[in-house]
């Protein structure tokens, strides 16, 4: 399925509380049904507030279901009772070491604070379960405080069979090697080198256990899910379990406001249009704008495509713009959690490059044949570095990634297992090129010869001694760990064996992290540095506590979920 930009943004109107007549009243509104807003809504109604959930489109889980469900918590009781102890001096060091000051430190403060007891509270007040993510390192484990061992969890697969005719609103994750084999996040990248588990170890055990997952998964008539989709489906089945009610196909389009302080919200549905009262508070869990085209262009770095944008389609932006025309200050509009994406696996939608990148075997040049980046590094400088390398550019081209036949032998390409032919359909659209030369190369991807021959010269002789000069790839722990651990240097090989192969990358993303700047309690902030009663702001919507670093894996739902947890225990009188 095509995940269409085509849910507009409605058009956001606030409007006064005076002759109002309400549809429903409530205590606490959340609007989005993301890992934040659910997890809010457990909290809230946990506390005695009386709670509803809205959602504009006709499914549950947000971006966030579609994700690789990875919660990135500093000093989680899981890690500490696996002895690995994360103290507070590390945690503080790491945040200064990655965040530094983008971030104010009484938000910072409060997400090392309250992850920790976000995590144990959904743990215990909803079917939700997470689990150790072992060796994924923190983004930049050299920085002082930095883990290799990892500070990131994930949640434990769920059979949302329990779901009944709910299962139909659940949303559908967005990597389809985890549709009903439940694979997590390690599992997924093992299965990615698959030939190497076969040259170390003589066997196949990340396929067997994909096999054996789905063989009992259909013999059993599970529904697995693992991922994303696990963080929301036992929220979603506790939600429907403690009666909290979520209506979905009900857009937010404005918030109704009494003496400046936030009262209710107005929504839109097939039936008309209503107001729902407010009165602890509403919060705003709606993701970011990164489907939003008129936003994009308006805000981020150029050339910008919400087609190039993995995130829910409900992306659009509504809950920042309704707070910004209440005069709400903005902050980190001009950033988003960045990631490449291409098309290589012959889809309309996008396809997250992740691996391919690390891999030993390739590199990643401009429009001018040249490296530009360390190609195994975190996803969102890559494409930073995209960008900055396209500021030298007079029109904007994409850039390759290139590999060659030695890589195909031994490694899985997009969806391509090394021992399966590369799909005919792949090559239609031009973006992804096969050459029997690199003269043939150059020309197919309209790259200069001869830049490209002495780009590949440089990097092959630097791959001879393990040691890549230009950009240090695979001098990082995380470059290591998506990277060949059965090589010299786990992100490094040769590209001189034809057939050559090239897959054009664009500079897409996995939400935007600019949005309402709130305070620490995720209270809403207005342009005077005001608190604006009644309304909050958690995940894509808030400008997010991470500035404009991704510290580790999980650094953008590990805040949704527990700014979302926040905001209901202040609502609640309890932070
Ligand atoms: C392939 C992929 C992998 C990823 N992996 C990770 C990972 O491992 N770890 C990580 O931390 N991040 C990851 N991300 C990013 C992460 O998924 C998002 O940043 C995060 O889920 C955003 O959460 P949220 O709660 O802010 O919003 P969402 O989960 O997007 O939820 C927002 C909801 O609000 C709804 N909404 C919007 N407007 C309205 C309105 N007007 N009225 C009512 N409802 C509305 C939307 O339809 C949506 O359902 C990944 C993303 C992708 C695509």
């Amino acid at each position: 399925m095509v995940n269409n930009i085509g849910s507009q943004a409605p058009d956001i109107k606030n409007i006064n509380a005076a002759n109002i007549s309400w549809s429903k009243e409530l205590d606490w509104i959340v609007v989005g049904s993301g890992g934040g807003g659910l997890t809010s809504a457990i909290t809230a109604h946990k506390h005695g507030l009386k709670t509803l959930i809205v959602e504009k489109t006709p499914y549950v889980g947000g971006t966030t279901a579609r994700s690789g469900g990875g919660v990135w918590i500093p000093g989680n009781s899981m890690y500490n009772l696996d002895k690995t102890i994360d103290t507070k001096e590390d945690i503080k060091a790491y945040l200064d070491a990655t965040i530094g000051d983008d971030s104010p430190e009484p938000l910072k403060a409060s997400y090392m604070k309250n992850g920790p007891r976000m995590l144990d509270f959904i743990e215990r007040n909803s079917h939700l379960k997470f689990q150790l993510t072992p060796r994924y390192a923190d983004y930049y484990p050299e920085r002082p405080g930095g883990r290799i061992a990892g500070r990131s969890m994930e949640p434990v697969r769920f059979d949302a069979k329990c779901l009944g005719d709910e299962l139909k609103n659940l949303r559908e994750p967005v990597l389809p090697v985890a549709r009903g084999a439940g694979l997590g996040l390690t599992e997924a990248r093992d299965l990615y080198y698959v030939m190497r588990e076969m040259r170390e170890k003589g066997r196949l055990s990340a396929v067997a256990r994909y096999i054996y997952t789905a063989t009992t998964d259909f013999l059993f008539g599970r529904t697995t899910t693992s991922l994303g989709q696990a963080i929301i489906a036992p929220l979603y089945y506790s939600i429907l379990k403690q009666g909290i009610p979520i209506e979905i196909n009900t857009a937010f389009t404005g918030l109704v406001v009494e003496d400046e302080r936030v009262v209710g919200i107005v929504v839109s549905n097939s039936q008309g249009e209503f107001y729902y009262k407010a009165r602890k508070g509403v919060l705003f869990a709606t993701g970011g704008f990164a489907k939003n085209q008129k936003m994009r262009e308006e805000y981020l770095p150029q050339p910008t495509g919400a087609q190039w944008s993995l995130t829910a389609e409900g992306d659009t932006g509504d809950a920042i713009v309704a707070g910004e025309k209440l005069g709400a200050k903005l902050g980190l509009m001009d950033d988003a959690w960045w990631t490449p994406v291409s098309h290589m696996t012959g889809n309309a939608d996008p396809y997250f490059n992740i691996c391919e990148r690390s891999a030993p075997g390739t590199i990643v040049v401009n429009p001018l044949g040249q490296r530009f980046v360390n190609e195994a590094a975190p996803y969102c400088d890559f494409v930073k570095g995209m960008y900055k390398s396209q500021d030298k550019q007079a029109d904007y081209q994409p850039c390759w990634l290139i590999m060659d036949a030695q890589h195909r032998r031994r490694y899985t390409l997009g969806m391509t297992p090394p021992f399966m032919p590369l799909l005919r359909k792949y090559f239609k659209s031009g973006e992804f090129v096969k050459a029997g030369s690199i003269q043939e190369l150059a020309q197919k991807t309209n790259v200069p010869f001869d830049a490209l021959s002495q780009t590949l010269q440089t990097f092959n002789k630097d791959c001879l001694s393990h040691k890549d000069t230009e950009f240090k790839r695979g001098d990082s722990a995380y470059d290591n760990y998506f990277g060949d651990g059965s090589m010299p240097n786990p992100n490094l090989e040769t590209i001189e064996k034809a057939p050559f192969y090239a897959v054009k990358l664009f500079p897409g993303d996995i939400g935007t992290r600019g949005g309402l700047v709130t305070n620490e309690h995720a209270q809403v902030l207005s342009n005077e540095g005001d608190i604006v009663e009644g309304l909050y702001a958690t995940g894509n919507t808030m400008a997010s506590v991470m500035g404009h670093s991704y510290p580790g894996p999980g650094s953008t739902i590990g805040p949704s979920m527990t700014f979302g947890y926040v905001a209901a225990m202040h609502a609640a009188g309890q932070g």
